[in-house]
């Protein structure tokens, strides 16, 4: 996918896209090392499986080469503090020696990460439930109606009610179905079909 610039975008900060699924979404940092850094920054925040899987990657507790093992030096995004991984923990998890020093460090910054990880994990396997849901819910329609962009859509306004961008969202989808998407009390997404359900004889 080609990396536009985005010309509207007066922050500063570029798009990045996911190295899984292509996704675009914005960049949270001023500047990256490079394009790999700028790549794990979209699969740190992606939703898709692959990026899922990828936050929960667990790097072996035995992260320290023994001594015939071959090391590579790691160092944190976060603090610059440089740390010896072993070759063989880098090709089991797939993680770059960058990203698996900044999961490994104890500072400050290096722990954030840890949590906004956890976050996004979270929010990645909330909106697939939602997603499943709404393809469930509603993309078997069959009077020609394209769901699949309707549901898109839908799928797109989740992500803004579960970010807290939208309160509650409600969509008039033909004459007798509506869908209204939004929080519960306790934070749950709550996604509802409202069909009307019309009864009337003509003689
Ligand atoms: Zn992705
Ligand atoms: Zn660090």
């Amino acid at each position: 996918m080609e990396n536009e610039v985005n010309t509207l975008e007066t922050v500063g900060l570029a798009d990045v896209f996911c190295p899984f699924c292509g996704k675009q979404l914005p960049g949270r940092r001023s500047r990256y090392e490079d394009d790999q850094e700028a790549a794990e920054d979209a699969a740190a925040q992606c939703d898709c499986a692959e990026a899922r899987e990828w936050r929960q990657i667990k790097i072996p507790r035995r992260n320290k080469a023994g001594d015939k093992e071959a090391m590579v030096l790691g160092v944190c995004r976060f603090c610059g503090q440089t740390m010896a991984l072993s070759k063989v923990t880098l090709s089991e998890t797939g993680l770059s020696a960058r990203e698996c020093a900044s999961r490994l460090c104890g500072c400050p910054g290096a722990a954030g990460y840890q949590i906004t990880l956890e976050n996004e994990q979270a929010r990645a396997e909330k909106l697939q439930e939602a997603y499943q849901n709404i393809e469930i819910m509603f993309l078997n329609r069959d009077d020609g109606q394209n769901m699949e962009a309707v549901t898109g859509i839908m799928m797109e306004l989740v992500g803004m009610v579960y970010d807290e961008h939208l309160k509650k969202v409600s969509l008039q989808i033909s004459a007798g179905v509506a869908a209204v998407i939004g929080r519960t009390a306790s934070g749950s997404i709550r996604i509802e079909k409202k069909q009307k359900r019309v009864e009337s004889a003509e003689v």
